[in-house]
């Protein structure tokens, strides 16, 4: 057993924080304010997206996909390195550079696609010249994910796609949206869920309203598809499979998810700490009081914890295995550990900690929803128990 990282993800995960330090720290500085009181305007998601088409250039933007279509087949440790890595700087601006763990992003799911939608859809998003969204859950159907409505009937060398999304991040901005839509009512989940790639430009696809949470605005919207023909030839996977397609690359998501939620646990630890040094009560920093000293020691016994979690469920995926139990322990143990973590910080800053200029506050809002998305807890909790046989 050999817990070291490996000498050319560790090169790799370096130079990603030079190029963080260097390129997304400026426009972070630039943009300090807007971010501050969460007004996202039209030139900062620019500048984001600039961000990631440089991101894309060097190739760091979806890395984790085969050399094929433009990636460089790097390990799902590696990604979660990287994940880990860009989020423990804390920079907002960030969010986006990297493919995973961002459903607008370049997604392994397109691999199931055919060689031509690969090279018209995938690639582009590899080269962040496109951006996509993942269009799953409706107003009725979020974790019980197959009870989904959008149905899809076939006519000649077309679906005719009727239905409602809700929570798609990015379906406002993506150029196209992968839609998860019922072909089949009788089987359903065993055989009657088709994924489409579907162009924003096609008549009947209508953006509903924007869907702002407490974290702000996080870009989701409602999608709304009235009689939208979609060729065919545009399924990402077989007929009726594309709820397995999905699954298929559920836990490397997970391991991204929990490299997310440990990255800016870190980080609160890292601010919450200086903080200790510098503020004093009673004539002594407060990072000499053994309250607040228990308080970062818990944080990081836990995000030790998660680490090593998270880089082990990475490795399993890497070796070809399906860890299903270990990556729920893993999104749910990181996103639950992330709230706790943060939430502490909050303490330790006192009342500059639920300022909006303090540095935790948005990433306590933030890794809130964190144990919503891909799963809330319970379901991961549900999973976890199925293995003993419940
Ligand atoms: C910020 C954000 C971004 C998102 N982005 C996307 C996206 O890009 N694309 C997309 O398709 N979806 C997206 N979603 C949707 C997300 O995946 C769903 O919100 C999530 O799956 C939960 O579904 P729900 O909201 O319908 O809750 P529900 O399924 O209605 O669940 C409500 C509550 O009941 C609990 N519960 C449900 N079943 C059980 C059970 N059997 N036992 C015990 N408890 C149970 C749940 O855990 C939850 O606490 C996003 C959501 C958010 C908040």
């Amino acid at each position: 057993m050999d817990f070291r990282v490996p000498p050319e993800l560790e090169e790799i995960r370096s130079s990603f924080l030079s190029f963080l330090d260097r390129e997304v720290q400026p426009v972070e500085e630039r943009y300090r304010q807007q971010i501050q009181d969460d007004e996202w305007t039209d030139e900062m998601r620019e500048a984001a997206m600039d961000l990631r088409r440089k991101s894309a250039e060097i190739g760091y933007y979806g890395a984790h996909l085969p050399e094929e279509v433009g990636g460089w087949g790097l390990s799902v440790l590696g990604m979660t390195l990287l994940v880990e890595a860009g989020a423990a700087r804390g920079y907002r601006m960030a969010v986006g550079v990297l493919g995973p763990p961002n459903p607008e992003a370049p997604t392994p799911l397109l691999l199931n696609a055919t060689p031509e939608l690969q090279k018209k859809y995938l690639v582009p998003l590899v080269k962040a010249e496109k951006t996509m969204c993942f269009a799953l859950t409706e107003p009725d159907a979020g974790s019980d994910a197959q009870a989904i409505r959008t149905r899809a009937v076939r006519d000649g060398d077309h679906y005719i796609l009727n239905g409602t999304k809700h929570f798609i991040t990015n379906g406002a901005n993506a150029d196209f949206a992968v839609v998860f839509a019922v072909t089949d009512p009788e089987l359903r989940a065993g055989g009657g869920i088709t994924a489409l790639i579907v162009d924003k430009d096609l008549p009947g696809f209508k953006v509903g309203k924007r869907q702002k949470t407490l974290a702000g605005d996080t870009n989701q919207v409602e999608l709304i598809f009235e009689d939208v023909r979609v060729p065919v030839t545009n399924i990402v996977g077989e007929e009726g499979f594309g709820f397995q397609a999905a699954m298929g690359f559920l836990n490397a998501g997970r391991a991204y998810i929990g490299a997310l939620c440990l990255g800016l646990a870190d980080y609160c630890v890292r601010v919450a700490s200086e903080y200790a040094k510098e503020r004093k009560t009673f004539g002594k920093p407060i990072g000499k009081y053994q309250g607040i000293q228990f308080m970062l020691a818990d944080s990081v016994v836990e995000i030790e914890a998660a680490r090593w979690m998270t880089y082990h469920l990475a490795w399993l995926v890497d070796q070809g295995e399906q860890p299903i139990k270990e990556s729920s322990i893993v999104k749910l143990y990181n996103t639950e550990m992330a709230s706790r973590v943060s939430d502490r910080a909050i303490q330790i800053f006192g009342g500059m900690g639920v300022l909006t200029e303090g540095p935790v506050e948005r990433i306590f809002r933030f890794v809130r929803m964190m144990r919503i998305v891909e799963g809330a807890s319970e379901i991961q909790r549900m999973i976890i128990a199925r293995t003993l046989g419940l």
